[in-house]
């Protein structure tokens, strides 16, 4: 029976998770799986558990400044307009920048272009005590780069093992990977390219090429399906946020961030000094 916290009637973690079933095509981007609650409380309770948030950063923070290796790495995809860059400002935002390592992947550089494709990414990995956040990533190379076929397809056909065996190491040493493909409907997107193209404050966000993007609507549904197919594992899963709610998905990621950190049962690092003898030291200075 699932009990109701708060508007969760079950686990984000649950009832996001990829199965073998998920179909993107058919996921309701307008849908608030698990979550009974409206705006109003979904908002209340994303600053409630964005305090839990930083709390638990903290405590990584204080481990990696120990010497523990381990961190957590937020992989974020999706379509134009999805709302990558709103997770990013309003989930990560509640916490401490000090301990967050961000990286934003665009069309590589010259100089990337010259290296294996995960050569940008294995620099960009977050270090020990820190939370990771990509902004598009290694997933790139099979979606974009397929949708577009910017290599042959022997070549992107290769990737989704070597990503599943690249994931795992880095699950080897310590990081926890939380793969979220923000699910964006198309209707949806209209209406947010509208908004780019009718308030000033947003024509900076208007790239002319992601209406091309758009009419390639359905390659790029090919394209996840085969992400979620091939490298959704159990150590590294995917999960599908519906995000047409904004207030949804930046609510949703909060909770699967929380579940990854508290799964590293992480305690505040000891005293490396006598505490009593420095009290003592203090009082008298
Ligand atoms: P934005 O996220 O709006 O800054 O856009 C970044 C752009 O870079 C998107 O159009 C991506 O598809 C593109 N991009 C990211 N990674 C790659 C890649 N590996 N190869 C080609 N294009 C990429
Ligand atoms: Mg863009």
């Amino acid at each position: 029976m699932a009990t109701e916290i708060n508007g969760w009637t079950a686990p984000a973690r649950e009832v996001l998770r990829v199965t073998t079933s998920t179909r993107i095509a058919e996921v309701d981007a307008g849908a608030t799986p698990g979550f009974d609650g409206d705006k109003q409380l979904g908002s209340a309770l994303l600053e409630e558990r964005g305090a839990r948030l930083s709390a638990l950063q903290e405590l990584l923070y204080a481990n990696g400044r120990i010497g523990d290796h381990r961190s957590v790495l937020l992989v974020l995809q999706g379509m134009d307009t999805a709302g990558k860059g709103g997770i990013v400002r309003h989930v990560i935002g509640h916490v401490d920048p000090q301990g967050v390592d961000h990286a934003a992947f665009g069309s590589p550089t010259e100089e990337e272009l010259r290296h294996h494709y995960l050569w940008r990414i294995e620099k960009a990995l977050p270090r020990g005590g820190q939370l990771g956040v990509f902004d598009r990533s290694h997933y790139e190379d099979v979606l974009v780069v397929r949708v577009h076929e910017l290599v042959p397809a022997d070549v992107w056909g290769a990737r989704y093992q070597e990503i599943v065996d690249f994931e795992d190491r880095l699950v080897d040493t310590g990081t926890t990977v939380v793969k979220v493909l923000l699910a964006v409907s198309k209707e949806e997107q209209k209406r947010r390219l509208a908004q780019r193209l009718r308030r000033p404050d947003k024509y900076w966000k208007y790239d002319r090429r992601d209406l091309d993007e758009r009419a390639l609507w359905p390659d790029y549904e090919q394209a996840y399906q085969a992400v979620l197919d091939r490298t959704s594992t159990e150590r590294a899963p995917w999960f599908v946020v519906p995000c047409d709610r904004k207030w949804y998905a930046r609510l949703a990621v909060t909770e699967l961030l929380i579940d990854a950190l508290e799964g590293l049962e992480l305690s505040w690092p000891p005293a490396h000094f006598d505490v009593e003898a420095e009290r003592l030291r203090l009082e008298r200075s």
